[in-house]
């Protein structure tokens, strides 16, 4: 059985994380979102918080999970049986961060980074475009994010 780890921020979810779930959610058997526990980034939301916004955006994917990380990633994946992380790639800024932690973790454990690359329209979306946007009090927000992360942004950011 495969199982997949997308590890992450996800300070919000947006619209580039949820398409990189949906499509490792053909890819694996399971796949688990794990939401990275970085104290050192000033988050908006905690990883409690996060769990429920991706876990109701991600209710009608059966093989898809939710969990917060502990410890080094491959020891987390080591823990959930998984042998595989998924990264998404947006720019050639992503691909040469990606690639030296892809190399970090396999010279680390046994398990294979597999890189999917954004869609185009998901491109310049970020987690903190959309929490800079989201200051500004912009209404357009779903362009970027799904309907219960808008909801989340406008109650943390009035
Ligand atoms: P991290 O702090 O671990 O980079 P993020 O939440 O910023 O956490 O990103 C998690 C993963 O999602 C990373 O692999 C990142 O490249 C990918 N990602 C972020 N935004 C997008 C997007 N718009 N389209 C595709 N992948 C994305």
């Amino acid at each position: 059985m495969s199982i997949a780890l997308f590890p992450g921020s996800f300070d919000p979810l947006t619209n580039g994380h949820l398409d990189i779930i949906r499509r490792a959610s053909k890819l694996f058997d399971t796949v688990v979102v794990g939401v990275g526990n970085n104290t050192s980034k000033k988050a908006l939301f905690t990883p409690e918080e996060k769990i429920a916004l991706i876990s109701a955006t991600v209710a009608d994917l059966n093989n898809v999970e939710v969990a917060i990380m502990h410890g080094l990633t491959v020891q987390f994946m080591s823990e959930i049986n998984a042998k595989f992380i998924v990264r998404g790639l947006r720019n050639s800024k992503d691909f040469e961060y990606e690639r030296d932690i892809a190399g970090l973790n396999s010279a680390l454990a046994d398990v294979e980074t597999i890189l999917l690359l954004a869609k185009p329209e998901n491109q310049n979306i970020s987690s903190s475009m959309v929490k800079e946007i989201g200051s500004m009090g912009a209404d357009n927000m779903s362009k970027f994010v799904p309907p219960i992360v808008v909801k989340a942004l406008k109650e943390r950011l009035e």
